[in-house]
């Protein structure tokens, strides 16, 4: 970048830093809880400004989106006020998907008039860093993601042992690659991440780079175009623990595969230590190298799967102790049971609620909590019956709806109908009337009863907790 141009974005920062210092003390007036000024407008940081336009830059999609519902009229307002009749406002939204950098994404445009988006490049080069200041190298490692923070499940326990186990001897044991896999929002990014965290508290390697494959690709790219490979390699050769981050993006970059091969046996040679993470298992990839995958089979793979139910509430519990606060029991029990795939959604739904909880300064309960997550907690129920209930009770005990619905009191049979009662009751609009009818026309007050047997149940009993949330999820199979 020429001296001149370093000096004209030097000026639109000023320029949109100024302007934006204005807004500021307009909004701080017009906004009558200071706690929402704060959270929503105290971490936007002024980019640039250019001609009217002005680029903002938020943390997250969601606070982008709720600055836009919720103080869309003000910020128009402010923003002409301070910069013009034509004044153009664009977001730019700095979406963590590797703690690396944050990288600025285009994202539809909410104008304030109508506004031309433009991308803000942000990259920076690893190993720039080191060669400018061999000691003062970036390891692009989040604190955030440390073991303690991490909560293991039988979901993940493989996964963990060896993680931790790595962090103890990096380089000098048998699981080297380690390869962390599963799907999205699993863990695989924080568990990669601890180990390096661990390693450099203990101090049991020098240089540790975390990398992801995008990333890595990237720099190797730009080195090439630079003529700067053999330094790229030199440094790469240097690093004594190395995390490679969803190495499925490497498909089909052929050049790049050469590179990270070469760096690979190199590594491995000098008992470096390897962290590689992938989406799916190693045998899978597709558009790699047969040796390159030969060889990041040579160590252990550990799968992260979705977690089940007790290890969401612990999640779940784990990031409130960790955020300093606490929602109800029935609130967080709702959240883990309707968001069973991905941890990242866990968190999600979390931020969310505390958000509108210190913004309208109202205590959160179930059913606000439903109005809040509905957009990411889609109804699954809706489509539930009370037919389909039977059939999946019938086929889960192994029993006939005459079964169910007759007049035994044999203990299994009771409980099999209680069940079905109680998912009739929860998962479904129809009264306790209904419900009774339907299952051999009982009179409601039986349905009642049922109802709370099972709730009773559920907190005393892990059978039938287990029982609950199997019938729960072939129901909400069924009714897709
Ligand atoms: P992945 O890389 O597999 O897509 P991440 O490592 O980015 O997933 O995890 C998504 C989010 O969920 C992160 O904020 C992470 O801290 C959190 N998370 C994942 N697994 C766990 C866990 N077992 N305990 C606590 N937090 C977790
Ligand atoms: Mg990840």
């Amino acid at each position: 970048m020429s001296l001149d141009s370093q000096s004209a974005d030097n000026a639109e920062k000023l320029a949109a830093q100024a302007a934006w210092k204005k807004c500021l003390d307009i909004i701080r007036d017009n906004i009558n809880n200071q706690q929402s000024f704060k959270t929503w407008f105290e971490p936007i940081v002024p980019l640039k400004l250019v001609g009217e336009e002005i680029t903002i830059q938020v943390p997250s999609q969601f606070f982008y989106e709720w600055i836009e519902e919720n103080y869309y009229t003000l910020l128009k307002r402010t923003i002409i006020d301070v910069i013009g009749r034509n004044a153009k406002l664009t977001y730019s939204v700095v979406v963590q998907r590797s703690p690396i950098e944050p990288v600025t994404v285009k994202l539809p445009q909410q104008p304030v008039e109508q506004t031309s988006v433009r991308e803000v490049k942000t990259s920076r080069v690893a190993f720039d860093f080191y060669k400018s200041n061999v000691q003062r190298y970036e390891s692009y490692l989040n604190p955030k993601y440390v073991f303690e923070s991490f909560i293991k499940g039988d979901c993940n326990a493989l996964a963990f042992a060896a993680a931790k186990s790595i962090a103890e001897t990096p380089g000098k044991n048998t699981f080297n690659p380690l390869v962390l896999y599963g799907g999205v929002g699993l863990g695989k990014t924080h568990l990669a991440q601890a180990i390096g965290n661990a390693v450099r508290a203990r101090q049991k390697a020098e240089m540790i780079l975390y990398v992801s494959c995008e990333k890595f690709t990237l720099d190797f790219v730009n080195a090439i175009q630079t003529n700067r490979r053999s330094e790229f390699s030199a440094f790469y050769r240097n690093v004594d623990l190395l995390i490679i981050d969803d190495i499925q993006f490497f498909a089909d970059k052929e050049k790049t595969q050469e590179e990270v091969f070469h760096i690979f046996n190199t590594l491995h040679q000098a008992n470096k230590q390897i962290v590689l993470t992938c989406d799916r298992p190693i045998k899978e990839l597709r558009g790699l190298e047969e040796r390159l995958l030969s060889r990041f089979a040579w160590g252990l793979s550990a799968d992260l799967q979705a977690p089940d139910y007790e290890t969401r509430l612990a999640i779940l519990q784990k990031k409130m102790e960790d955020n300093g606060t606490s929602l109800p029991r029935d609130v967080i029990e709702f959240i883990a049971t309707n968001v069973v795939s991905n941890i990242r959604e866990l968190e999600g739904c979390l931020i969310k609620l505390m958000a509108t909880a210190s913004l309208h300064g109202r205590e959160i309960d179930l059913s606000l909590t439903k109005t809040v997550l509905k957009d990411i907690i889609r109804d699954r129920t809706v489509n539930i019956t009370l037919e389909m209930i039977e059939k999946v009770v019938c086929d889960y005990y192994k029993l006939s709806p005459n079964d169910l619905k007759g007049k035994s009191r044999k203990q299994e049979l009771a409980l099999a109908r209680q069940l079905a009662m109680f998912l009739g009751k929860t998962l479904t609009n129809s009264s306790f009337k209904t419900i009774g009818l339907h299952f051999g026309g009982r009179d409601h007050s039986t349905v009642i009863h049922a109802v709370n047997t099972i709730e009773k149940g559920q907190n005393e009993s892990p059978e039938i907790r287990k029982d609950v949330e199997e019938l729960k999820k072939r129901l909400e199979i069924l009714a897709l």
